[in-house]
């Protein structure tokens, strides 16, 4: 309701301005003094912004014959600036350095309840704190600072990383046959939209490579889209959860080959973290 009102308000203005053109058209001849003041107001302003814009390109042009020696005196004194002033001039650099290669994974659950049960007793939880360890040590292993998270950690707020990477699984109950694989999803609202489904298809893509699971299709719940972390982190960091498999269907799997599991959730991150480049015909 409210756009509708304010883009009524901007065309309307947009109406008066050809009459208010037309009017300040029909003006000058009767009022020839205010006129010719604005003309020449008009030209001083125009000469001095060419005047700028001139001083400017000949001060920034490389190789000008003119003010070489000053350009050059500039870089130096720049230069010799960020050298005597080192590390508080290479604080942002050092901060955005830091934060690219910085790595955020959430062991779904842990810190906080169970999650899935199976009936032998084996929890949801501590299979992502397994994967989530195996991921974060052959990460490490690559030089990329990685940090274990608990799923209500203190440091998702505000989190700032490369990426974050939520593991969970899904439940350890019978649902169909069909109830086999994982899936992945980015959050809905994130400032860059292409970066999440770039981490989306870097991890869909390696991880079915690796593990050889199905993407389970058309099972991406609110509860992922909706990851509560999504909302904690910086809006900067991009993010995923990936639910990386059925605890009932794919249990042997889990369990005889976690290290594959998070094999292939490290090659998705590594996938993201390279720009690596993804096939992108293979169907859900
Ligand atoms: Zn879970």
């Amino acid at each position: 309701m409210e756009n509708f009102d304010s883009s009524e308000n901007i065309s309307s203005e947009e109406n008066f301005h050809p009459v208010d053109a037309e009017r300040s058209r029909e003006k000058p001849p009767k009022e020839p003094k205010p006129r010719s003041f604005n003309f020449w107001r008009g030209l001083t302003t125009a000469l001095g912004a060419a005047f700028i814009v001139a001083t400017l390109f000949t001060l920034w042009m490389p190789g000008s014959l003119i003010e070489s020696g000053l350009e050059a005196r500039m870089a130096q004194a720049l230069e010799s600036a960020s050298v005597e002033g080192a590390a508080p001039a290479r604080t942002p650099d050092a901060t955005a350095q830091a934060k690219s290669n910085r790595i955020g994974i959430v062991a779904g659950h842990y810190g906080s309840d169970s999650g899935a049960v199976c009936s032998n007793g084996l929890t949801e939880v501590e299979m992502n704190l397994k994967i989530a360890t195996l991921a974060q040590k052959t990460l490490s292993d690559r030089g990329y600072q990685v940090d274990l998270l608990e799923e209500n950690d203190t440091r998702l707020n505000g989190y700032q990383a490369a990426l974050l990477v939520s593991i969970h699984l899904d439940s350890c109950e019978y649902v169909n046959d069909q109830a086999t694989g994982f899936k992945v999803a980015t959050a809905l609202s994130v400032q860059n939209v292409a970066n999440g489904q770039r981490l989306v298809s870097c991890l869909s893509s390696r991880y079915g490579e690796i593990t050889a699971l199905p993407y389970h299709a058309g099972s991406v719940t609110d509860d992922m889209t909706y990851y509560h972390a999504f909302n904690e982190i910086d809006p900067s960091t991009t993010a995923a959860i990936i639910e990386a498999g059925f605890m009932n269907m794919d249990y042997r799997f889990m369990t005889e080959e976690t290290d594959k599991i998070a094999e292939g959730i490290a090659a998705g991150i590594l996938c993201y973290m390279n720009n690596e480049a993804i096939q992108t015909n293979q169907g859900p």
